[in-house]
C-alpha cells in the first residue's frame, strides 16, 4: 500500500503539550439510530421535539455561515453556499415534510423517521449515476445527521464510543461538545474555526488534551485512520508522520512529562516569593472531573467554579436538587478549601438547549442577554441556584461569584434575592448559615472596572476576569481565530483596568482574585503580583508551573518592574520588559 505523504499544518496552539492519535472527522459516520413506536396521544410531542431540534440545526448552521464570513474570500464563497444549501433543505424541503409526515402515518420516533424520510431520497437519487447529484445526496446526510445530534445527546454517544488515541477534527467545537471528551480516549483535537481564549480552549486545558484552532479546511487534509501528531505548545499539526517526525516528538513529549514530574514534587510546598510574600493558588473548575485535578495539583481551593457547564448538553434545566448534589460533591472533594460558585453565564458561545427558545440570538451575542443580566430576568433561575448554594454551604466554605455585573443596581438586586431565598428557606424548615455566604462581582467588563470603587462598596469581594475584560476593553471577540493576534491581555488599556480594580478592591478592604487565564500563564504571574494581586485561580494543571515561578521572583522587583510598565503605552514594549529576568 502506497503511504500517504506528511504534511505540516499551522493553526493556534491553545492548549500546551503533544497528542498523538488517530484521526476521527467529527460529522463523519453515521449515528446509531433506535426505533420504538410512540402512542397516538404522542404525535404532536414528538413532531414538535423535531421541530425544536430543526430550529436548532437552522440556528447553528446560521451561526457557522456567520462565522464563516470571516474566511478568506475564496473559502467564505464556498463554505456560504455549502451552508446555505444545507438551511434551504431545513425550511420546509421534502426532507422535512415527508419526517413529519413519517412521525404522524407511523408513529414512530423522529429519529427513525428521519432514517426512513433519508432513506427514501437517497434511493431517488441512485437511480441517477451523476456526481453533481452524488454532492447533494452526501449533504443531505451530513444535514440530516445534524437534526439527529440535536435531537438528543448524540454528541455524547458518538464521542463515548471513541476509541483510545482518537484526534477529534472538526470544522467548530462548542464548549458544550468539549465538556463530553474525555481525556482518555480523547488524546487532541483542530478545528477550522475558534479563538484561544474561547471556552473551547479553556476547556481543553482544564482537561489536559492538545489542542490546536483555526487550522484554515482542515477537514479537507485529513480522513478518517489517518496518523496525526497534534502540536498544542506551537499549534501545529502533522497528518500522517514520518518515522522520524514521530520520535521526535516523542521526545519532545517525553521533556515535557519530565518537567512536570519535576514541578509535581513542589506539590507540598506553599507559593511564596522569595522575600515571602505569599499567594494563593487556586482552580477553576467546568466539570466534576477536574476535582481531582485541583488536589493533584495542589490547588488551594476553588477560586472559580463556571456552573453554566451544568446547563449543556441537556434539555431541561437542572433542578435544585442536581444542583446541590453536584456542589456537594464540589465541597466534600475539596475537604474545607473554599469553593467560589459563579452563578449562571450562559451567553456568548456557551449555549444551552433549555434557554434558546426563551432567549434567542441575545443570549448568543455577547453583548445581549447572558450572565448576571440573565439570572437577574429570570429569577427563578437564580432562586434555584441560590438554594442549591445556601444547602450546600453546609459541607463548607462557599462564596457566591456574579458573572457579567456592570452596575451596582446588579448586586444590590442579586443580594436582595439571596436575602429573601434565605428567608423563606428558614420559614420552611430549612438549615441556611446564620451569616450568608460573601457575594462577590467578576470585574470582567470596563465599565464595571471603572466603577470598581462604587462597586466594592457593595460587594463582598472581587473576581477579576481578565478574559472577557480584554474582549470587551479591546472590542476583540475572543473566540475568533482571525482576531487572535488584536487579543491582547498585556494592552496597556486592560492593565489599567486591573489596575484601577486592584486599587479600589484594597482601599474598600475586600478580598480580589483574579482568575482569567492570564493567571495561569508564567508569562504575567510577576506582572500580576507586582500589581498587588494575592490570589490566583487558574486551570488546575497550571498550578505547578504558576509555583515554580512565584518560588523564583521577588514581589520587591515585580513592583518596580510594574512602576515602569504602567508608563509604557505599548504592548510590545511591555512584553519585552516582563520577559527581562
Ligand atoms: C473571564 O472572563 O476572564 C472569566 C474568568 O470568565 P469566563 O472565561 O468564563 O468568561
Ligand atoms: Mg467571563
Amino acid at each position: 500500500m502506497k503511504t500517504k505523504p506528511e504534511k505540516i499544518y499551522d493553526g493556534l496552539g491553545v492548549s500546551p503539550g503533544i497528542g498523538f492519535g488517530v484521526v476521527h472527522v467529527r460529522d463523519a459516520g453515521s449515528l446509531e439510530i433506535a426505533e420504538y413506536p410512540i402512542s397516538a396521544d404522542d404525535i404532536p410531542n414528538e413532531i414538535s421535539r423535531f421541530r425544536e431540534a430543526l430550529d436548532l440545526s437552522l440556528s447553528q448552521l446560521e451561526d457557522l455561515k456567520h462565522k464563516s464570513r470571516t474566511l478568506p474570500e475564496a473559502a467564505a464563497e464556498e463554505l456560504g453556499f455549502m451552508l446555505d444549501a444545507n438551511i434551504h433543505m431545513l425550511k420546509g424541503s421534502r426532507l422535512v415534510r415527508g419526517i413529519e409526515a413519517y412521525i404522524q402515518d407511523h408513529a414512530i420516533n423522529a429519529e427513525a423517521s428521519i432514517q426512513y424520510a433519508l432513506n427514501q431520497i437517497v434511493k431517488g437519487f441512485q437511480s441517477l449515476d451523476d456526481a453533481y447529484i452524488a454532492s447533494r445526496q452526501s449533504d443531505i446526510h451530513q444535514v440530516a445527521e445534524r437534526v439527529l445530534r440535536n435531537l438528543g445527546n448524540s454528541a455524547l454517544t458518538a464521542q463515548q464510543e471513541l476509541q483510545q488515541n482518537s484526534v477529534l477534527i472538526a470544522d467548530e467545537l462548542t464548549p458544550a461538545d468539549t465538556a463530553l471528551m474525555h481525556p482518555e480516549s480523547v488524546s487532541g483535537f483542530c478545528t477550522a474555526l475558534g479563538g484561544p481564549e474561547s471556552h473551547t480552549a479553556i476547556m481543553a486545558r482544564a482537561l489536559g488534551i492538545p489542542a490546536v484552532l483555526g487550522v484554515p479546511h482542515i477537514l479537507r487534509h485529513v480522513s478518517n485512520g489517518d496518523k496525526i501528531i497534534i502540536d498544542g505548545t506551537h499549534g501545529k499539526i502533522i497528518v500522517n508522520p514520518t518515522d522520524a517526525t514521530t520520535l521526535i516528538y516523542q521526545q519532545k513529549s517525553l521533556k515535557i512529562k519530565q518537567k512536570l514530574l519535576r514541578l509535581h514534587q513542589l506539590h507540598e510546598r506553599q507559593a511564596i516569593t522569595r522575600d515571602g510574600v505569599k499567594i494563593g493558588l487556586m482552580a477553576n473548575v467546568e466539570l466534576p472531573i477536574e476535582v481531582a485535578l485541583v488536589q493533584q495539583n495542589g490547588g488551594e481551593g476553588i477560586g472559580l467554579l463556571r456552573s453554566e457547564f451544568m446547563y449543556m448538553n441537556r434539555d431541561t434545566l437542572p433542578d435544585e436538587h442536581d444542583q446541590y448534589e453536584s456542589f456537594k460533591v464540589l465541597l466534600q472533594a475539596m475537604d474545607g478549601q473554599p469553593v467560589t460558585i459563579r452563578t449562571l453565564d450562559i451567553g456568548g458561545e456557551k449555549t444551552a438547549r433549555s434557554l434558546i427558545e426563551d432567549f434567542g440570538d441575545s443570549i448568543c451575542s455577547p453583548l445581549g442577554m447572558r450572565g448576571i443580566r440573565l439570572s437577574l430576568h429570570r429569577p427563578d433561575i437564580l432562586e434555584t441556584q441560590y438554594r442549591a448554594i445556601l444547602r450546600a454551604a453546609a459541607h463548607g466554605p462557599i462564596r457566591i461569584l456574579l458573572p457579567m455585573v456592570t452596575t451596582t443596581d446588579d448586586v444590590t438586586k442579586a443580594r436582595r434575592i439571596l436575602k429573601d431565598v434565605a428567608t423563606r428557606m428558614r420559614a420552611e424548615g430549612q438549615t441556611v448559615p446564620e451569616t450568608l455566604p460573601p457575594l462577590g462581582a467578576m470585574i470582567e467588563v470596563p465599565g464595571a472596572a471603572l466603577a470598581a470603587d462604587s462597586l466594592a462598596q457593595v460587594c463582598d469581594f472581587f473576581a477579576i476576569g481578565s478574559n472577557d475584560l480584554t474582549m470587551y476593553t479591546l472590542a476583540t471577540d475572543r473566540a475568533d481565530e482571525k482576531v487572535a493576534h488584536l487579543y491582547q491581555p498585556l494592552h496597556p488599556a486592560v492593565l489599567r483596568l486591573i489596575q484601577f480594580t486592584t486599587q479600589a478592591a484594597a482601599k474598600y478592604n475586600i478580598p480580589i482574585s483574579i482568575c482569567g487565564e492570564i493567571a495561569g500563564n508564567p508569562i504575567y504571574t510577576g506582572l500580576l503580583i507586582g500589581m498587588g494581586l494575592r490570589d490566583l485561580s487558574m486551570g488546575a494543571s497550571n498550578i505547578p508551573w504558576i509555583k515554580d515561578r512565584i518560588l523564583h521572583m521577588d514581589e520587591e522587583t515585580e513592583k518596580r518592574r510594574v512602576n515602569q510598565i504602567m508608563q509604557e503605552t505599548d504592548s510590545r514594549r511591555i512584553a519585552m520588559l516582563l520577559s527581562e529576568n
